[in-house]
């Protein structure tokens, strides 16, 4: 059996996820990575994952790959394969349902443990119940939530095949630019330090990303801060926004909605920062601070710099 995975990336860089896809896909039978869109075949020179015997290059005209043109690709792609696999990023979830349906599988999407090839485990109710699935369909398409897997280590080079390139879908990127702030990607970060409508404001809110950078980790937000404008759409956490499962959670003014909840409850640590003893989040930490942010925040920082 052989299996695709298609690598995610991004303004010239190869996402985390790809390298935990890798993993996720350890043991289906023989990877190749699909490099796709405009710069593939730079960005295949960093794709040689231990695992992989084969890197598929496919050069594309626009800045960032489209579902549309992708699409057309792995539907010629397909027939040689037993498993396509995305992850459960933007692109992942843009591409797979729209593939599926062209080639009339049904795709099984978010998952975080491939039992056997035809079984597949993934969160169901907004993350409170986990599915086991098996799939009779004679190629499985997943998606992937890649932040519960490690990342795969570089290995040997591998053969590498040129594609045809990508053909121009009906939707092309004009332009891609990354986002305010220098921090990690939210979604494969270790640490994710998580800001709620508490803060009040966008200046105060920006303190969170001076905790962040004292810890190396990401900001998150809850979708009522990013409602608010306090934390750009990209940042938001839960259901409706980015699933995350960082070894060190901390969710500040955040009061643990169950949509919210949904995206985080995979961390490893949870710490609560609350002035409600009661909060859902608090009832789900590992610790928690009760007190107000505006005290607790800045000592902190302090405390991390110092550290
Ligand atoms: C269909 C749907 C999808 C949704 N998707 C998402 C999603 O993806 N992500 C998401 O986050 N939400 C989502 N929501 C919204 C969600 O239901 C909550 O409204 C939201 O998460 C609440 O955000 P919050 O914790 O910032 O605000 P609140 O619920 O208002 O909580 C604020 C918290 O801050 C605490 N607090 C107040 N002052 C201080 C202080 N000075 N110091 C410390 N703590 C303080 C309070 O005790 C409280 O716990 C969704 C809702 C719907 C209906």
């Amino acid at each position: 059996m052989s299996v695709l995975i298609l690598a995610d990336h991004d303004l010239g860089q190869l996402s985390p996820s790809t390298a935990r896809l890798v993993t996720a896909a350890q043991g289906l039978g023989d990877l190749h990575l699909l490099v796709a869109g405009q710069g593939a075949s730079a960005l295949a020179a960093a794709a040689h994952f231990a695992g992989v015997s084969k890197i598929l290059v496919a050069e594309g005209p626009d800045a960032l790959p489209t579902a549309d043109s992708l699409r057309a690709a792995l539907v010629a792609l397909a027939p040689g394969y037993s498993h396509i696999i995305a992850a459960s990023s933007s692109l992942g979830r843009d591409v797979i349902p729209g593939l599926a349906a062209r080639l009339g599988v049904m795709p099984v999407t978010d998952v975080v443990e491939i039992v056997a090839p035809n079984r597949f485990v993934r969160p169901i109710y907004a993350g409170n119940a986990f599915e086991h699935l098996s799939s009779s369909e004679p190629l499985h398409i997943l998606t992937v939530r890649t932040s519960v897997f490690t990342p795969a280590p570089l290995g040997a080079a591998v053969p590498v095949e040129t594609l045809a390139p990508l053909a121009p879908g009906r939707v092309t990127t004009l332009r891609a630019e990354r986002s305010a702030g220098d921090f990690p990607d939210l979604t494969s970060a270790a640490v994710v330090v998580s800001g709620g409508i508490a803060f009040g404001s966008v200046e105060k809110f920006a303190a969170l990303g001076d905790l962040a950078t004292a810890l190396g980790g990401a900001v998150g937000a809850t979708r009522a801060a990013v409602d608010a404008g306090y934390a750009p759409n990209d940042w938001q956490v839960g259901q409706t926004g980015k699933i995350v499962a960082p070894d060190l959670y901390i969710g500040i003014g955040v009061s643990g909605a169950l949509q919210h909840l949904a995206g985080m409850q995979g961390a490893k640590r949870i710490v609560a920062i609350n002035t409600d003893p009661e909060a859902p989040l608090v009832k789900v930490a590992d610790y928690a601070l009760i007190g107000d942010l505006v005290e607790i925040v800045p000592q902190l920082i302090a405390a991390f710099r110092k550290a």
